[in-house]
């Protein structure tokens, strides 16, 4: 295939701007190679600048649970842009979402609707602080909440990819006020509650990690975590950007029966376009202005097209039952390549809850970040090219989530499954 436009594109986006990309991951450096300059996408597929149709498993790192370009979601952003695009004012269809989100997850008695995830991430930590009158929070190695100060600290995501965990730039002030345990490891919150647990804030957690790659919570872990913040009076924050309508329409913590005290949201929740959200106990969430001390503001937030997008996206995942179609979609896929990897005698492992995955390479088990070190990443690099040679996009980093659309038929994920066999073939 040729991708000469793409390898074109990249060079001139890198004289503007940094890395050639607007957000670090998707420059490849993980993988190497030109990462390829998408024009379109429809369903399952995205297409690149030469034309080259790729089964598309980025989704947009989370948001397209619908597929690309899905037609009531067009119509539903063309019908909010013909009143005007952002006028900075309330609008009734904030109510809407807001009262949507609130039904679907019942801890979120009050929310606020921001642009992207990060904004979510930076308020709950800000609230959390104001509430309990403390300033230290306690978050997971290779969690990502966001670029803000404070939770820039052994992140996952393209933080864990480069290498840069702590990235210059955060006060070594603010990142000390940060604690960091491993996931999974009640014993390591424990030993943190009882050092410092008069001063912790919030525990902040991706309930299911995607940041390291998925990595489902053992059992009891996430139970813990609410004993224990309860116990210390600190605020329990889960992170579903990822996870909301993702996992189950009212994320992990419905499926789980566990009522953090605020709750991020994202991607998702504003159908592809910019939006996100965060929300929770209506006693902390009255603390931010206009109603109370703790400031968060945004000229865009609560924009009409991304809450019509969003409203719409919803509403599509309350017809039939999609998770079930989902976790159908997701076992087949992972029946299929756990087949392959035994096939090749390839060492890995998948991990898999519902519709998205990842394929850690060189481990048998991946728990927590303590496992990273043992992750094959060249093994990946190699994988990841040879599917993108045989029309299969994936995330371009061995340590992210993929996942799958209700765009994806079964005929897409036989093929996938071909060119995971055909892509492990060159690596056993
Ligand atoms: N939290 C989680 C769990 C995420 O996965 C992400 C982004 N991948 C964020 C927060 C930050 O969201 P955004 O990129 O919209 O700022």
């Amino acid at each position: 295939m040729s991708t000469e436009l793409s390898g074109k594109l990249f060079a001139e986006a890198r004289k503007l701007i940094p890395g050639g990309v607007n957000s670090p991951v998707r420059a490849w450096k993980a993988v190497g190679g030109n990462p390829r300059f998408v024009q379109r996408a429809r369903g399952s597929q995205v297409f690149d600048a030469d034309g080259n149709a790729y089964l598309d498993y980025v989704g947009s790192w989370g948001p397209m649970i619908l597929g690309h370009a899905h037609p009531k979601v067009l119509s539903a952003i063309h019908a909010a842009m013909r009143d005007g695009t952002s006028f900075g004012a309330p609008t009734a269809r904030e109510i809407e979402l807001a009262r949507t989100i609130s039904q679907a997850i019942p801890s979120i008695e009050m929310v606020r609707l921001v642009s992207s995830g990060t904004e979510a991430g930076m308020t709950t930590i800000r609230l959390a602080r104001a509430f309990t009158g403390r300033s230290k929070l306690l978050k997971f190695n290779g969690c990502y909440h966001g670029h803000s100060d404070s939770l820039l600290v052994k992140a996952g995501s393209g933080a864990l990819t480069f290498g840069v965990p702590d990235s210059p730039g955060v006060p070594d002030a603010l990142a000390a006020q940060t604690l960091v345990a491993e996931f999974n490891d009640v014993d390591g919150v424990a030993s943190c509650f009882a050092k410092a647990g008069d001063e912790i804030a919030a525990v902040i957690v991706e309930p299911i990690v995607g940041n390291m790659g998925v990595v489902p919570p053992a059992p009891g872990f996430l139970e813990a975590l609410r004993d224990l913040t309860r116990r210390h009076h600190a605020l329990l924050i889960f992170d579903e950007v990822i996870t909301g309508f993702r996992v189950a329409y009212g994320g992990v913590q419905t499926v789980r029966d566990i009522a953090p005290d605020l709750t991020c949201l994202g991607k998702i929740v504003g159908g592809g376009l910019p939006l996100a959200a965060f929300g929770g106990r209506r006693e902390v969430m009255e603390l931010l202005a206009p109603l109370g001390p703790v400031y968060q503001a945004g000229t865009l937030s609560g924009n009409p097209l991304a809450v019509a997008a969003g409203i719409e996206t919803l509403a599509q995942l309350r017809h039939g039952d999609p998770y079930a179609r989902l976790e159908s979609l997701g076992a087949q896929l992972e029946a299929g390549v756990r087949a392959a990897l035994a096939r090749h005698r390839v060492r890995g492992v998948v991990n898999r809850v519902g519709s998205m995955w990842t394929l850690f390479f060189g481990v048998d088990a991946m728990r927590s970040g303590t496992d990273i070190p043992n992750v094959d990443t060249a093994a990946f690099g190699k994988f990841f090219q040879r599917m993108l040679d045989r029309g299969i996009y994936l995330p371009p980093s061995a340590f992210e989530a993929a996942f799958i659309s209700l765009a994806h038929s079964e005929d897409d994920i036989d093929s996938t499954v071909r060119a995971a066999d055909d892509s492990l073939s060159a690596l056993s």
